[in-house]
């Protein structure tokens, strides 16, 4: 803890009314502000109820207070957490006393900052503290919890650990560079090179899921006027959300809903009509259809099956790729016209927003879309971020460097920087991080009191 001497405290719970609200501090003190707030220290991990009385002895409230003892704490340092009523005015209070007693505002993430230092999460288990706090469906806090519980760590390490073979089998020869591997045993270190590729491509690949977990299925609904999206919104969404009208293009904006679909949570956006022959507030709305196309990961393409034909304008077709769209064709209740030109690839499910018909269907597509983007990665769910994603393409283009020079035939000692370059690379990702400004940046991502 030499890092850092200072003690912090924040809240821990949004300022706001509520039954209880947190506060807690970490550092070197706080062993101390326990016996000059309550007089004695208890034994760490055990409630206490006690009254808070400021440092000039007026009463705040009566609390229940934790103490834990390093390093058995979030931090790994002495932390004390204070529960007080749910009110903003107490909670501030007291975390101003705090302050007069010595104690200094910690920084946004700075807990688990203090966590990751003391060594009690690496640094994709800190992450998995914010995707926890974040995730808002099944399959986000099911991915948040593996995380945290070290299943990318465990993964980096294998990689790792292989790694470090291949890289002391390559150093091996570095003292003796008159001799080079046998055929052999450069065989074997270009299988162990493909493996590594292999596991690196296999957790690359998740990126998008993890994007869809973190994010939310990013659903753009789009199709002529009349074909019924907003109609479909609101059956999705299951209330009165946008205002359904027989008029054609009564969407001058978009309208963005999050909703629950199985383990999935989707941000659907209704978008204005696309007519032939648009007005121009209908034409600012068109633009926005393009802005939030660009960004989609789903199209829903509603489509009158009563009516003619539709007709996307060119721009739209090419955004909506066959695997990324799904047509819906709506009022299914009433008799269908003729048979719709679907483009093949695009899987397509008979609905009607009216009376609900096919709606279900509908929604498990949509969860298998989703699931479609699930890695290779056995039982575990693995779903990395961008700052994952930019330390595995790093490792991978070392791989990549490495192969090509053991194919090329050169002398095999060549190898060791860029397998050396591979290993930083993946140690970023669980936390080998000497960067300091990269770290901090990391944190500052966090919430105060986090
Ligand atoms: P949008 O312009 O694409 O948003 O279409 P709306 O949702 O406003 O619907 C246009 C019209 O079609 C309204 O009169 C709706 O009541 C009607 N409509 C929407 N879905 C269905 C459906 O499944 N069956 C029938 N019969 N009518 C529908």
């Amino acid at each position: 803890m030499s890092f850092s001497p200072d003690t912090i405290a924040a809240m821990a719970t949004p300022l706001g009314t509520s039954a209880i609200a947190l506060v807690r501090a970490s550092g070197p003190q706080a062993s101390a502000l326990v016996a000059g707030i309550f007089g004695a220290t208890p034994p760490p991990r055990t409630v206490q109820h006690a009254d808070y009385r400021d440092g000039a002895g007026q009463l705040i409230d009566d609390v229940l207070f934790t103490f834990f003892a390093a390093p058995n704490s979030y931090t790994g340092e002495d932390v004390l957490e204070i529960s007080c009523h749910g009110n903003p005015y107490i909670a501030q209070r007291i975390l101003e006393d705090l302050v007069h007693r010595g104690c200094r505002p910690a920084e946004a993430g700075e807990f688990t900052k203090r966590a990751f230092l003391n060594g009690r999460l690496d640094l994709s288990q800190a992450e998995a503290v914010m995707d926890l706090i974040h995730a808002r469906s099944e399959r986000a806090l099911a991915a948040a919890n593996q995380q945290l519980r070290g299943s990318l760590g465990r993964t980096m390490n294998g990689l790792s650990t292989l790694l470090i073979k291949v890289l002391a089998n390559v150093e091996a020869y570095i003292d003796f560079p008159d001799e080079d591997l046998p055929p052999e045993d450069r065989a074997a270190v270009l299988r162990d090179l493909e493996t590594l590729r292999a596991g690196a491509n296999r957790l690359l690949v998740t990126i998008h899921y993890g994007e869809l977990l973190r994010e939310g299925i990013r659903t753009v609904i789009v199709g002529e006027p009349n074909a019924g999206k907003s109609s479909l919104l609101n059956r999705l969404v299951g209330r009165e959300r946008a205002l359904v009208s027989a008029d054609p293009g009564t969407t001058r904006d978009y309208i963005e809903e999050v909703v629950a679909i199985g383990p999935h949570r989707l941000r659907l956006v209704d978008t204005a009509g696309l007519n032939t022959a648009p007005t121009a507030l209908e034409l600012r709305g068109i633009e926005k259809t393009f802005e939030q196309a660009k960004a989609a990961h789903l199209f829903l393409w509603v489509i009158d099956s009563s009516g003619p034909p539709p007709r996307p304008s060119a721009d739209l077709a090419r955004l909506m790729a066959p695997g990324r769209t799904l047509a819906v064709l709506n009022k299914s209740d009433l008799p269908r016209t003729r048979t719709h030109d679907i483009p093949a690839g695009v899987r397509r499910v008979e609905v009607s927003a009216l009376t609900g018909e096919g709606i279900d269907v509908l929604g498990d597509v949509i969860v298998e879309f989703a699931e479609s983007f699930r890695g290779e990665t056995g039982d575990e769910i693995i779903a990395i971020n961008a700052r994952h994603a930019l330390s595995l393409e790093r490792a991978r283009g070392s791989l990549d460097a490495a192969v090509a020079k053991v194919n090329d035939g050169e002398s095999i000692e060549l190898l060791a920087s860029d397998l050396r370059e591979a290993l930083d690379a993946i140690g970023e990702i669980a936390g080998k991080i000497d960067n300091e400004v990269v770290l901090d940046q990391l944190f500052a991502s966090f919430c105060i009191g986090k």
